[in-house]
């Protein structure tokens, strides 16, 4: 039996509005989903949250004893990857290859665990042309004039449900359709499934049959390319069936991608699509969030630019609860590398006796993080074990790896463990500045000095000469 089984696992479900104790379709076994990238450029490293948090929701349910099959999209066709592609003059395929080449290297240095399958939208164009048909035949999508393929959401009484947005104040206006794949909160309407060719595609296009869903007196075959919702409901359910445990994303997600996924998945099979749909909150940057069409975006790239381990990233979104907005600033980033590194310098003083998980710890840990991922709480679990002296180096070493089976931070990775020496020049700085709010007899500023030097890991002694970081 897994010795770190987690009785109950709550989570936050998008859909109900609260906290449930997860219990998936099949007992033991879990299907989970997530959005993937749109491989047509660098992600940015707020993108990034959304596939920590998938990773950690991952290893927090094996870990709590369920065996999970995970698969993420790659949206390697949408009007972003054909307009790219065109400007640098390179196939879809090639183009989309090499985004893909270097989404695996980020993730890899940010200790995402691999899905167990990546899926190309390209590769399920007939699944998704299936789907198309069966919802021809039961009424919920229209051909338009230009020969698209629309979801009717008029003919969907629940449309809504996941973002609550509601569609009893909508007019119908066939006219106003989008050509393009996003749309905002106020432009809910009629969304794409199939769209028909037109010369800004080039050479992207796929000749779909529709012959069983549209009426004889039609013309079935349409030359186009898939719309971008239609691809995650075609690759969720050919992978893992047409009831899936749990959705993940980010809350830009809620709407349209996912309404739409839903209302166009549940339309075709009559059944529930998701039973957890999960969201984790944003990044942001200047209090707004991070994006590329703000231009206030960071890459991968920018941190090793500056000699940051893109797993401190990972470490200082753990710092903050997924469904919580955290605004992105260096210097919080240098505080997260200050806590990481004693962290890891704390852990490489153990020896190499590895010796039992402490049970009163580990009971700890699996209570706030089977809460609803509280990576925050856990992690005071981390610090406070490695500060216990009445725990055995070998029974930490235990402990530290066992926790570390979510957290991701790497510990067994001998490399990083490597003592720091020297007390690293914030610390110093702050323990000076709270010496001199001491003699000033500033002892809110002192105690507040305190706090902030303890969560990056160092504690303050007081000695006849001052005060000394260690
Ligand atoms: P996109 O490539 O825009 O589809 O985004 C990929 C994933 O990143 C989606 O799950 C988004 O919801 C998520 N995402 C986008 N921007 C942010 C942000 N600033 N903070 C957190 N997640 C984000
Ligand atoms: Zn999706």
């Amino acid at each position: 039996m897994n010795s770190s089984k987690i009785n109950k696992i709550h989570l936050y479900n998008t859909l109900t509005r609260k906290k449930e104790i997860f219990t998936p379709c099949e007992p033991g076994v879990v299907g989970l989903y997530s959005c993937g990238p749109t491989v047509y450029n660098y992600p940015h490293i707020g993108n990034y949250r959304a596939y920590i948090f998938a990773d950690i929701l991952k290893r927090t349910l094996r870990y709590g004893g369920y065996q999970v099959k995970h698969i993420m999209n790659l949206t390697d066709v949408d009007d972003k990857t054909i307009r790219e592609s065109q400007k640098e003059g390179r196939t879809l395929k090639e183009f989309t290859e090499f985004y893909t080449e270097e989404f695996l290297k980020d993730i890899k240095s940010l200790n995402i665990l691999e899905p167990d399958k990546f899926t190309k939208a390209t590769d399920y164009i007939n699944e998704m042309v299936e789907i198309i048909e069966k919802l021809l035949k039961k009424g919920h999508a229209y051909k338009s004039r230009d020969g698209s393929i629309y979801f009717d959401i008029h003919t969907d009484a629940e449309y809504g449900k996941l973002s609550g947005f509601s569609i009893a104040s909508l007019k119908r206006n066939a006219d106003k359709r989008l050509e393009i794949d996003e749309y905002d909160k106020e432009n809910a309407q009629d969304f794409a499934l199939w769209k028909a060719w037109d010369e800004k595609d080039g050479n992207v296009y796929w000749d779909a049959d529709f012959g069983k869903g549209l009426p004889r007196t039609e013309l079935a075959l349409v030359r186009g390319r898939p719309g971008w919702h239609i691809e995650c409901s075609a690759m969720s359910m050919a992978n893992l069936g047409e009831q899936i445990d749990i959705h993940t994303g980010g809350v830009d997600n809620i709407f349209p991608h996912h309404e739409n996924e839903m209302a166009q998945s549940e339309g075709a099979t009559g059944k529930k699509f998701v039973k957890y749909w999960l969201h984790n909150e944003w990044v942001l940057v200047d209090h707004k969030k991070m994006a590329k069409s703000e231009k206030n975006f960071y890459i991968l790239k920018d941190l090793l630019d500056k000699n940051i381990d893109p797993v401190v990233y990972r470490f200082w979104l753990l710092m903050a609860h997924y469904r919580t907005r955290i605004n992105f600033v260096w210097e919080a980033l240098l505080g997260a590398e200050i806590a990481l590194k004693r962290l890891y310098g704390l852990y490489s003083e153990l020896g190499a006796e590895v010796g039992k998980v402490s049970k009163a710890y580990q009971h700890k840990f699996k209570e706030f993080i089977g809460d609803d991922l509280d990576t925050p709480r856990a992690l005071t679990v981390l610090w406070d074990v490695l500060k216990d002296e009445t725990v055995s180096n070998a029974d930490k070493k235990a402990t530290v790896l066992d926790f570390d089976k979510v957290f991701g931070l790497g510990f067994v990775n001998s490399e990083k463990n490597k003592r720091e020496e020297k007390i690293p020049e914030e610390i110093s700085k702050l323990v000076v500045e709270r010496d001199q709010a001491r003699q000033n007899k500033d002892f809110q500023k002192s105690d507040e000095l305190r706090k902030q030097i303890n969560s990056l890991g160092y504690e303050v002694k007081d000695t006849p000469l001052g005060a000394e970081g260690f």
